[in-house]
């Protein structure tokens, strides 16, 4: 399981996006791509190997969005490649997909897909399924396509999912892998893990099992499986970004090692 950075708000969203990716780099994973959200509909780009390579890949495009999804790969399904790099499209090309974990139920699912509704895959992923049957319980209500996509699935699964007909919009999954939301001014974010966006937040909410978040610009509202909304008490994280990166040490082991004298004495 490896990165999921969302961002929603008024800035360039895959600026954000990307220097979040970055800040999940110490994980380990082998491809890292990126959804955005732009006025000419959806735009993906991924690459095999380094952030770097993605960035790369982009540097010359004027990607411009509001709201954009990106991931870090440690691929379980499929070699790491640039097709099988995350964020994963259905057919019509207007809903992407990240994903962290596992889907079990993949090849029913798979197979469900391709003898029931003719749908064509472009990669070895369990993701690509989840990507391809919102797609099918898609006609114009995005949330309950998610919800009823998330009812047929078996797994593990961190989810950001975006679609083109609703840029004001931004939904995640969790089960059994770390989401959480990052809370700010004018703007939302998800991340699979905190130093991801603490750059920019301190209000996070920490997303339970079975549950979907909507997110749009200027609110955020927690679904349980049942599709019922439930509260959920901000928590305020009380340390700095530095903390949670290497400060210097060329291996987080390292700076583990080096920090325990403090660590007890705290
Ligand atoms: N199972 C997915 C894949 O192989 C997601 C892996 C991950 O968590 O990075 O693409």
């Amino acid at each position: 399981m490896c990165g999921i950075v969302g961002y929603i708000g008024d800035e360039n969203a895959s600026d954000i996006v990307i220097d979040g990716l970055k800040r999940l780099e110490y994980r380990g994973y082998d491809s890292a791509g990126i959804a955005l959200c732009t006025k000419d509909g959806m735009m993906v780009r991924k690459k095999k190997g380094r952030i770097k390579n993605l960035e790369d890949m982009i540097a010359g495009e004027n990607l411009y969005g509001h709201l954009a999804i990106g991931h870090t790969r440690w691929a379980t399904h499929g070699a790491p490649s640039d097709a099988n790099a995350h964020p994963h499209c259905d057919r019509s090309g207007k809903i992407a997909v990240v994903h962290n974990g596992i889907v079990e139920n993949f090849m029913q699912l798979k197979e469900w897909l391709i003898s029931e509704h003719g749908v064509e895959f472009h990669s070895e992923t369990d993701t690509e399924v989840i990507a391809q049957l919102i797609g099918i319980f898609y006609h114009g209500d995005f949330e309950d396509a998610v919800f009823q996509a998330v009812e047929k699935m078996q797994g593990a699964y961190g989810l950001g999912v975006i679609c083109a007909d609703e840029p004001g919009k931004l939904i995640a999954v969790r089960k059994d892998s770390p989401l959480i939301v990052g809370l700010g001014e004018g703007c939302n974010f998800i991340a699979s893990d905190i130093p991801a966006i603490l750059k920019h937040v301190r209000k996070i909410y920490l997303i339970e099992n079975n549950e979907t978040v909507v997110l749009t610009a200027s609110s955020v509202k927690i679904y349980n499986a049942e599709r019922r909304e439930v509260h959920r008490e901000v928590f305020n994280v009380t340390w700095d970004a530095d903390a949670a990166e290497k400060e210097g040490y060329d291996h987080f082991m390292l700076k583990e090692i080096h920090e325990q004298p403090k660590g007890i004495r705290n």
